[in-house]
């Protein structure tokens, strides 16, 4: 996806994973993090209590190790070693993960490859999380790059990171229309802090009526209702390119 210069892509999309891409995807990944806080520190710590949904997996590490008592010095040192063990232990505990993906998925991806859309990741997962996520529910090779929970601490920085990869690859430019597809307010938020257009979808925990009070620019019941010409902004009124 060499595009040069003079010819970026007309549209570029990014996506959250969870709720958004895959669902119900089981309780390995949070178990991940409750057994690297383990291996680590020694310390039992749960997830319960933390509204995980939308939040970044250094923030819910951070959560959890506070709420089992330990000083935020501490929990600033142990950081890099419970974010590498969490990756280590989900990448051999995943499911298979295919009859998770949410609707209309698959079929969007493919056509959106195939019609020479860009597609990346701008996820709360650690990066060998989401990428193994991806690889169990078989939809990895769509995923051209992305930006992952330990490369910044706001979701609204990790799309800064992607965009930047973006323009830096050729994949987008000042003309290319760029969607963020999330299926939380923390998403609508972090594409508008980013100027660029925003695609909720109600497939996880938040109902349509609450994305709807984040004013997304584009409010969907799945991703079965989006295509490829809605992506490069065809026949949707005030889409013609960045905000
Ligand atoms: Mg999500």
């Amino acid at each position: 996806m060499a595009a040069g210069r003079d010819t970026p892509p007309k549209a570029l999309v990014l996506f959250d994973i969870d709720g958004t891409l895959v669902r119900r995807a089981g309780p390995h990944h949070r178990e991940a993090l409750v057994e690297a806080v383990r291996r680590v520190s020694g310390l039992e710590s749960t997830t319960d209590g933390i509204p995980v949904q939308g939040m970044l997996d250094g923030d819910i590490l951070r959560l959890m190790m506070r709420a089992a008592g330990v000083p935020a010095p501490r929990i600033r040192a142990a950081m890099p070693a419970v974010m590498a063990a969490a990756q280590e232990i989900y990448h051999g505990a995943c499911p298979d993960l295919r009859r998770r993906v949410c609707p209309g998925v698959r079929t969007l991806l493919s056509r959106t490859l195939r019609a020479g859309i860009p597609i990346g990741l701008v996820t709360g997962n650690l990066s060998r999380i989401g990428w193994r996520k991806l690889e169990c529910a078989g939809i990895k090779d769509y995923f051209l790059f992305g930006a992952f929970a330990e490369q910044a601490s706001s979701r609204a920085a990790l799309v800064r990171i992607a965009l930047r990869q973006a323009w830096q690859n050729g994949w987008a430019n000042r003309r290319t229309l760029i969607s963020l597809v999330g299926d939380h307010p923390n998403d609508i938020l972090a594409a508008r802090r980013n100027k660029i257009r925003s695609i909720a979808v109600a497939t996880g925990l938040s109902s349509r009526d609450e994305l709807a009070g984040h004013r997304p620019d584009l409010l969907l019941e799945d991703l079965r209702a989006l295509t490829p010409a809605m992506l490069r902004g065809e026949g949707l009124p005030g889409n013609s390119g960045r905000k």
